[in-house]
């Protein structure tokens, strides 16, 4: 599912850089993603500091178990919220 201004919206059925992203780890990502997650709720987009995760959980913990842990920074909410994948652009 595709966004304006460049931001996928990811389910476990998608793709991350050719990689099923119900699989995709910290390794996996290609660099110059940004990660922020979604609120399921109120629709919220905040953008997560991903290298922080990455040492937080280490390269090798795969990115979508750590969705149920997302929580919104605006209402609080816990469920159903998602990742959400950036391209920040290399020129
Ligand atoms: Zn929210």
């Amino acid at each position: 599912m595709r966004h304006r201004r460049g931001i996928d919206l990811v389910g476990a059925g998608d793709e991350i850089a050719g990689q099923k992203a119900n699989e995709v780890t910290f390794a996996d990502l290609p660099q110059w993603y940004s990660v922020s997650g979604k609120c399921g709720q109120c629709g919220e987009v905040s953008m997560l500091e991903r290298w922080e995760l990455q040492r937080r959980f280490g390269k090798s913990q795969q990115l979508m178990p750590l969705e149920r842990k997302l929580r919104c920074s605006r209402c609080g909410n816990g469920t159903g919220n998602h990742f959400v994948f950036g391209h920040v652009s290399r020129d």
